[in-house]
């Protein structure tokens, strides 16, 4: 094989031949070799129960981690995200950043992984904490969203540093809090603090479950607000004393369905968003309130007669790299200023509650095209590009840490996130950490190295 090197920013992956072949080398042969480790490591991380909200266990999660690489040679630092949403005494936000140094200098790779995992829910079969083993998956919440992803970067940074112990520049491995609840207690902070200046790292993989040979390039954005409609309570019997807010709202929806549902299905992104419903503006209508506050279900009371004096609706909008931020907020200001002019009384309130800007790394960029060849020398197949429906930390790095040659690509079942007996692959894992070698050697090793261990 020729052209083993290929960090070269702008020269597209089509140029550079398609030879498809899986490779034997010696990292691979000791990944291989490391199942039994891949295994203990993810059970143990299942086995803290990280829960977000409230944020349990990030110190116990952090220690773990700290003692683990620091006995592979790494220097850490747990840094506690003080004063950030959710950060307690009772729950304080930790993260962890370690890095192993090379003997000469040169690029640093960072492999970022949140440590929280969703709530459990019903439906499990498994105990979910156990992390127990079944024909070749490990079982337990965070399985795959993402405690497998960062035990195969674990595995596969040891092993890369075992099997090249003079490599040059850095590998980085972080665990951080509260992506699950947006990041800012995780890779906001560290963002904010300069762990992603473009100048101390130059490459970011996020081992999130995307499935192990597609690498995603980023994500949509999102903005969410809430709108009030106003009115004038009045006895029931004489609505036309008063101005019901509820009707207000009904306007405002069918000017949604109307005008702005159509507008948004029509709007199709280059982003290769997956799954295909996601490639154009989306828009949930999250939940609506409206008059007097709903009784608890053993209340057996009739409601009082009044006309509802206010109705809100919390819209959770998605939108594309096309669709600059203030476009998104600007139309569904005009819809509602709309009604202002032509519908008597109306009224509205309309509040910003989070705001989240789009991310996509070029194809070209030097991680992807890295990981690429990866993907197609350990498994023998083209990587898929893919962009996610909903944001991750990818957004942060992106515009805090002004750091944009970062994707994400780690083992596991998209769809299995977030739900009942959420598992992940053992192959599955070591496949993952190979790629992940693979395009350490890449990045960390002199070209003539990777020539040598890549004869097939
Ligand atoms: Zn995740």
């Amino acid at each position: 094989m020729s052209l083993r090197h290929i960090a070269t920013p702008g020269l597209p992956f089509a140029a550079r031949g398609s030879t498809v072949l899986a490779m034997t080398t010696p990292l691979n042969n000791a990944i291989d070799s490391k199942r039994d480790a891949i295994i203990d490591l993810t059970r143990a991380l299942i086995r803290i129960p990280t829960l977000n909200p409230p944020g349990e266990n990030y110190r116990e999660i952090c220690e773990f981690l700290d003692r683990r690489l620091k006995a592979h040679g790494f220097e850490t630092q747990l840094i506690r995200a003080t004063g950030t949403p959710g950060d307690s005494a009772k729950y304080p936000r930790w993260n962890i950043v370690a890095r192993r140094a090379g003997r000469h200098a040169g690029e640093c790779v960072h492999f970022n992984s949140h440590t929280d995992v969703v709530e459990v829910g019903r439906g499990w079969s498994m105990d979910p904490f156990g992390g127990e083993e079944k024909d070749g998956k490990i079982y337990g919440r965070g399985a795959c969203d993402m405690k497998g992803g960062l035990a195969a970067s674990i595995i596969a940074a040891e092993t890369f540093i075992e099997t090249h112990p003079d490599f040059t520049g850095a590998i980085e491995i972080s665990g951080t809090a509260d992506e699950e609840s947006g990041g800012y207690g995780g890779v906001a902070y560290l963002a904010e603090q300069g762990y992603f200046d473009p100048t101390r790292v130059q490459h970011v993989i996020i081992p999130e479950p995307l499935n192990k040979d597609r690498i995603c390039l980023g994500h949509r954005g999102g903005w969410w607000a809430e709108i009030e409609t106003k009115g004038e309570i009045a006895h029931g019997s004489m609505p036309f004393l008063g101005d019901c807010a509820v009707r207000h709202m009904g306007a405002v929806l069918n000017a949604f369905e109307d005008r702005l549902f159509p507008a948004m299905a029509a709007r199709r992104t280059d982003m290769p968003v997956v799954p295909d419903g996601a490639r154009q503006s989306t828009m949930n209508i999250n939940s609506i309130h409206g008059g007097q506050p709903e009784q608890s279900d053993d209340f057996t009371g009739l409601p009082a007669h009044c006309v509802p004096d206010a109705c809100r609706i919390v819209i959770d909008r998605r939108f594309l790299v096309e669709e600059p931020l203030d476009q998104v907020r600007d139309e569904v200001t005009a819809l509602l200023e709309g009604l202002k002019s032509s519908r008597a009384d109306f009224d509205y309130e309309l509040t910003e509650i989070n705001a989240v800007l789009p991310s996509m790394t070029d194809r070209n960029a030097p991680v992807v095209q890295t990981v690429a060849r990866a993907i197609r020398d350990v498994m023998g197949k083209e990587a898929q590009y893919v962009a996610s429906p909903g944001t991750y930390d990818q957004k942060h790095i992106d515009r805090i840490g002004k750091l944009k040659n970062c994707i994400a690509y780690g083992p596991g079942i998209l769809e299995l996130a977030h739900k009942p007996d959420e598992y992940i692959g053992i192959d599955d894992m070591l496949d993952s950490a190979k790629v992940m070698g693979a395009a350490l050697e890449t990045l960390l090793l002199p070209c003539n190295d990777v020539q040598r261990d890549r004869k097939t």
